[in-house]
Formats: structure tokens, sequence, C-alpha cells
């Protein structure tokens, strides 16, 4: 095992663990980083020290005991983890929560979709709406969440937080680029902390002007901005915990796995990367892009250059930037902090990230990236379902693919399906031809009334808008 996945190479966090930023700026607790998203220097929160997985204490759990064991280093124990872990995964469909569906000998899908919303988002998103609520409660205090979406982290973070006394949402999606299920589960919500925006303008849009608002102290301060993107540190921590238990249904920590992950924003892998940290026996970690490919392209030639985001069938990978890329970054640079920041500003001024070539090559080693376009997609799902009646929505077909190129015969490949199918129901039925059914608890979405506001990709128009939104709700 190489440095970085040597598990216990740094010593448990003992008590409440704290964290830092990757360009250098301390940080505090769970409960002010979990409310910080990003950290003051532009940085991203990551843990002082990664924590041990205790194996014995996690065989046999149910999922929700299972994940607040995984999360509780990463919180401290002053939070009532077992309780708020419980009542998010509650209201999930299967009663596995996530459960393993077997494609073919030494092929599984780890299906990540049962939640509300249908998509992997619910298992993060649901639980830091209700750690907000509970840390927010706590100290008498109220925020604004801003968040950026290409479709299902919106949705999700709606979901989580609707209805919750102390939290007001405001989300930004690219209009007309999300799919019509994606904008419905957004705009139907009619919830008086609920704000929709639709920006004229791709993700990438989006998510500058949430930069950018954070970025205005001013602004900040007087909102008490909060962050749900995948920045946010508690929902990479609130993912851990799927791969463990994946990994532990076949064999660990007597055998190892390899996973293949569709990413974007490098969100989840990062989050199976960290289970690894953590002592978790994982072989290989598969990349899987769509045509928006810079992590691939980073993986190939060490080429991480932004390109402009062209729309695909899996749009909720349609990035031209891997934010949760940074902390990667960092931890290949030795946890130089001041490295980590010189390198991300040359990246913000030039468009290309200039990584070191140990730290390149580090990274290939630990990550297969592989990249399809939209017609391998099809042929994917069109293949997978001829092959075992699977009906995988785009996003799990990209994974799918990309786990094809890199099976070994000797560890089983588990793939992480992200999506039900009847989220993105034009692409299936083009490659099935049968059309997925939505789950009954969204059967009547089509016929729900509609609530946002289109905007122009401006910054001050942006910001008069959730001011003013925020104001009536916190008023
Ligand atoms: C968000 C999302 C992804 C990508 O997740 P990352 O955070 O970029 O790793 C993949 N598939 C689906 C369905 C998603 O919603």
């Amino acid at each position: 095992m190489d440095e970085l996945t040597a598990p216990g190479l740094l010593p448990a966090a003992a008590g409440a663990a704290r964290y830092r930023s990757t360009r250098g700026a301390a940080g505090g607790d769970f409960a002010s980083v979990l409310l910080g998203g990003l950290a003051p220097d532009g940085g991203l929160y990551v843990p002082e020290a990664w924590p041990k997985l205790e194996f014995p204490a996690l065989a046999g759990l149910r999922y929700a005991p299972l994940a607040a064991r995984v999360i509780e280093p990463f919180a401290g124990e002053d939070l009532p983890l077992a309780r708020l872990c419980a009542d998010s995964y509650a209201g999930f469909a299967h009663p596995a929560t996530v459960p393993l569906v077997q494609l073919d000998t030494g092929l599984f899908v780890l299906e990540l979709f049962h939640g509300p919303t249908l998509a992997f988002k619910d298992l993060a998103l649901g639980l830091l709406g209700r750690l907000f609520d509970h840390v927010l409660a706590e100290r008498g205090e109220r925020i604004t969440i801003v968040g950026a979406t290409s479709g299902d982290t919106g949705s999700a973070a709606i979901e989580a937080c609707r209805g919750r006394e102390r939290i007001a949402i405001a989300i930004l999606h690219p209009r007309g680029r999300v799919s019509e299920v994606q904008r419905r589960q957004m705009t139907t919500v009619r919830a008086p902390n609920v704000l929709n925006l639709a920006v004229e303008g791709d993700f990438d849009d989006c998510q500058a002007l949430v930069k950018a608002m954070f970025a205005d102290a001013a602004f900040r301060e007087r909102l008490r901005l909060s962050a749900v993107n995948s920045i946010n540190w508690a929902r990479i921590a609130a993912q851990i915990p799927y791969y463990v238990a994946a990994a532990m249904a076949l064999g660990a920590p007597g055998r190892a796995v390899d996973f293949a992950v569709p990413t974007g924003n490098f969100g989840n892998v990062l989050a199976a990367w960290a289970a690894r940290r953590m002592g978790l026996p994982v072989g290989r970690l598969v990349v899987a892009s769509n045509r928006n490919d810079i992590l691939a392209r980073f993986l190939a030639a060490n080429d991480m250059s932004r390109r402009p985001v062209e729309p695909s069938l899996s749009p909720s990978m349609d990035i031209g930037v891997s934010s949760n890329f940074e902390r990667l970054l960092f931890e290949l640079l030795r946890r130089d902090a001041e490295a980590t920041a010189r390198v991300m500003a040359d990246f913000a001024h030039g468009g290309r990230m200039a990584v070191p070539q140990p730290a390149w090559m580090e990274a290939a080693s630990l990550f297969h990236g592989h990249r399809i376009d939209d017609a391998e997609t099809i042929e994917e799902m069109r293949r997978v379902h001829r092959a075992s009646g699977y009906v995988a929505d785009p996003h799990t077909a990209v994974a799918l693919a990309a786990a094809r190129t890199a099976a070994s015969p000797s560890r089983p490949m588990i793939v992480a399906a992200t999506a039900h199918p009847a989220k993105f129901p034009d692409a299936v039925e083009r490659a099935i031809g049968i059309r997925p059914a939505l789950p009954p608890a969204l059967a009547d979405l089509y016929d729900r009334p509609e609530d946002y506001r289109a905007v122009p990709n401006d910054l001050a128009e942006v910001q008069r808008a959730v001011l003013a939104f925020a104001s009536r709700n916190n008023g």
C-alpha cells in the first residue's frame, strides 16, 4: 500500500474532530464546518486526521446505525447521529436503504436511488438538513442555504430543507438544462422557505454566481449564507458509509472490492477514496465521465484543463471543473496547503491545473479514468438490459461502461447506481424502448403546479432576489 492509502498513519482523532482548509486556514469543529461550507480562504475543509474504520463494531448493522458509526469520528460525540441517521433513511423505499443487485459474476450495482428524490444525493442531503436543523436550534440561529444545481442536488436539498424552521433555501439551476423530472421535483415544492431561480446560463455559471455570493462578505454575513453543494464536508462524510456497507456485504475487510463511480464534481468518488483511506480494502477506483471529461483527461495525460460544458444524456455530470478534486490534490501534495493554494490560484487564472508529475502519477495509480459519449451511453443501457434485464439510468450506464474497461477477475466490481431510471425517461426509452414509470410517491409529479423565477446570469439581480426572499422568510 502506498502512503496515501495506508490506514492508521495519522492517529484517529480523539474526542471532537478538528478541521482545516486545503489552503491553510484553521477550521473549527464539525458544526462550524457544516454551517460554513466553503472555508474563508476559498479552500475546502478537510479533517485534520483520517479516522480508522472499526470493522468489528460495524459487522451486521443495518444501514442507518452503520452510517452513524462511520460518520461519528468526523462529527464528534455531541450530535445525536444515531437518531438523525435513523430519521434520514426511514423514508427510503427499500428496506436495505442501499441494496446491492448482482448483474453478472463479479459485477454488482449499488442502488443509491431509493430516497425521496430518486438520486444518490438524498443519502447525504437528507442527513444534512437534519444536522443543520439540530445545530441551529441549539445555537438559536437561522441560515440561508444557497446552492447551484445541475439537477439532482437541488431537488434533494430542497426536499431535505422544505418546511424546516431555521432554514431558507435558494437554489439556482441552469434554465432549460435540467430534465423535466428534475425541474419539477424542485419547482413543485410549495414551501415558503424555498426559492427556485432559473438562471440564463449553464451549471458553471450558476456555480460561479453562488461562489460570488459567498465571496461577498457583507452579503454572506447579512444572510448567514451556507452551502449544500458537494464542497460541504458533511456531504462527503455522509457518502462514505455506503461504500463501507457495500464492501462489507461482499466480504470486506477480508476481501477487497473495486468501485466504479459516475462523477463530475469528484464528490462521490472522493467519498470512496476516503473510505479506502480509512482502511476499506479497495482495489481500483474507476472514475466514470461523460463527454465533459476533465477528470478522464487528467488521469490519462495530466491534462486538467477547463473546457466549455456540453450538455449530455447524463446532465448531473455536466461540469467543467471538478470542485472536490482540490481535496485530493491537497492529499497528493502531502497536505501542503501553500502548494495547494498556488496550484488552485493558477488554475483559476489560467484554466489549466499544473499538477506536479509525482502527484499526478500517484493519482493515476489510485484511479482509473474512462469517458464515454452519448451514443455509447445509449449502447451501454441497451447492452446491459439485453444481458441482464437491468434498467440503468444514463449516469449509471456511464459507470457500467467504465467498469467493463477496468474489471479484475480477482475482485468484485461494484458500480454506483446514482439515479432511478424514471428520472431520465427519455434517454431510457430511446435506449431500450421502455418508458420507466415513476414510483407511487411521485406518480402525480406532472400534474403539480410549478413555481420558479427566471433570472439573467447577473450577480446583482440574483443577489436582489435572494435577499428579498430571505428577508421575507426570516422576517
Ligand atoms: C450528482 C450526480 C452525479 C455526480 O456526483 P458528483 O458529486 O459529481 O460525484 C452522478 N449521478 C447522478 C445521478 C447525480 O445526481
